[in-house]
């Protein structure tokens, strides 16, 4: 190796979660966010701004058997705290969906809703991989809650009674995916998760079968995704606006997935705009203070520079007709013109999507 600052790495894969209204996207996602906490080493959850970073060796102790670290070189999962498919459908990158996997959340006793339908479109329509959590085993008449088990040790405490009610369910949104033309099980069925979909039965109240779903998710990032994962952490950061918002002290700023290369402080950037894309400077790179009372905290600390997969408020000039969905390019050693192109060839191709969705 000469001076070369190139070192490619394996990024965290970006995970999204989506499903009808009150099907318990919210819910999970908490359940997995608290989990991971209680479960950390002090200070191993680093909350980012809009999304949840949780280490492998997190993942493991909240997955117990499941999920055994030195199986695994990718370093963990990122969650999106956003939950719907509004919001996944205009988060791009590079013309496909930022999200590199998703959670499709259906309700185990409502099955397939007019969103659940829509979602499924959208993850067709981008090619990304996913898994189903069947939410609300719980619900199932003569349950017997198994807290934070595992979903096949939770099986064993279950009547038949209660098991044959919950079969006929999973059975059910088994046969509604094949409708919608995908293949699909029970998760531990899935020889071949490339051509089928895994169903895994999940409570976000009781935290049964959340240690699978984590298993799945890792397993699948790490055998079908290592080569997209692998980035240039030196490389200029590449991201995704997720929110545009004024800040005290800041003005408007922009909350950013970042999910190639590294954003650093003082950075020249191209944002996507309502008219223009926008030509700015980093003037302040922000996270959540540690410790801090997740999705209620106001206060932010500044970072010196962020490496994907990250997300991230960034604060700079002239933020104020930046968008939602629009892409954040660092410009570095290339000519400014060439980022701005960029910009503007990725603003084209979500404006045809939407117009697609609409
Ligand atoms: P979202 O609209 O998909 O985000 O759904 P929420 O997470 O807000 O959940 C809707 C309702 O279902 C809330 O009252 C939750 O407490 C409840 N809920 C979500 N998941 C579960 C679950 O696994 N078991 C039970 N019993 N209730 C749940």
């Amino acid at each position: 190796m000469t001076e070369d600052t190139h070192t490619d790495t394996l990024r965290t894969p970006i995970v999204a979660v989506l499903g009808h209204v009150d099907h318990g996207k919210t819910s999970l996602l908490d359940e997995i966010r608290g989990s991971a906490v209680s479960e950390a080493e002090a200070g191993a959850i680093t909350q980012h701004i809009g999304a949840t970073d949780i280490p492998l060796d997190t993942i493991s102790r909240m997955a117990g058997e499941l999920v055994i670290p030195d199986d695994f070189d990718l370093p963990g999962l990122l969650f999106i705290d956003t939950p719907g498919h509004h919001s996944f459908s205009t988060l791009r990158a590079r013309g496909g969906a930022l999200a590199d996997i998703a959670v499709l959340v259906v309700d185990v006793n409502d099955g397939f809703q007019p969103q659940t339908e829509e979602a499924i479109d959208i993850l067709r329509r981008t090619g990304t991989p996913f898994v189903v959590a069947a939410n609300k085993i719980d619900t199932t008449p003569g349950w017997n809650p198994q807290e934070g088990e595992p979903i096949q040790r939770s099986m064993e405490a279950q009547s038949e009674r209660a098991m044959s009610m919950l079969n006929e369910n999973l059975y059910e949104i088994i046969g509604q995916l094949s409708d919608a033309g995908f293949s699909a099980d029970l998760y531990w069925r899935v020889q071949d998760f490339q051509k089928n979909i895994g169903v895994v039965p999940v409570s976000a109240i009781t935290a049964e079968g959340v240690p699978d779903l984590l298993a799945v998710l890792m397993g699948l990032s790490q055998r079908f995704m290592k080569e997209e994962m692998a980035i240039d952490v030196n490389g200029p950061g590449e991201g995704t606006v997720l929110e545009v918002k004024d800040e005290r002290g800041f003005g408007a700023t922009v909350d950013t997935v970042v999910y190639d290369g590294v954003i650093e402080n003082g950075d020249e950037i191209v944002v996507g705009g309502q008219e223009e894309p926008i030509v700015t400077e980093v003037r302040a790179l922000l996270q959540p203070r540690p410790l801090a009372e997740i999705r209620t905290e106001k206060q932010f600390e500044k970072v010196a520079s962020v490496g994907a997969a990250a997300g991230v408020k960034i604060a700079a000039p002239d933020l104020d007709d930046a968008m939602a969905g629009a892409p954040v390019r660092v410009v570095r050693d290339k000519p400014l013109d060439d980022a701005i192109a960029e910009v503007k060839a990725e603003l084209a191709e979500i404006e045809v999507d939407t117009a697609e969705d609409g």
